[in-house]
């Protein structure tokens, strides 16, 4: 199966929360920096909610990388 790594641009991230609100399962909110950070950077298969919350990241700083066929 198909393997892709969620890369997080937290220097162009706007702390905005969009992701760890439509992807809890993905990214989490730091209460203390308020930053996302991701929870599994590795994932397999699809995950429409990812998809989504890279649609939602108003400064696109998520990336979805293929990493393995
Ligand atoms: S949706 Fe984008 S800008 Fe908003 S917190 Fe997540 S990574 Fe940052």
């Amino acid at each position: 199966m198909q393997k892709k790594e969620i890369e997080l641009d937290t220097f162009s991230c706007k702390k905005c929360g969009a992701c760890a609100e439509v992807a809890p399962e993905h990214f989490e909110m730091d209460e203390d920096t308020e930053t996302p950070r991701v929870l599994d950077p590795i994932i397999e298969g699809e995950h429409q909610d990812l998809e989504q919350a890279k649609a939602f990241c108003p400064s696109e700083s998520i990336e979805i990388k293929v990493i393995e066929e």
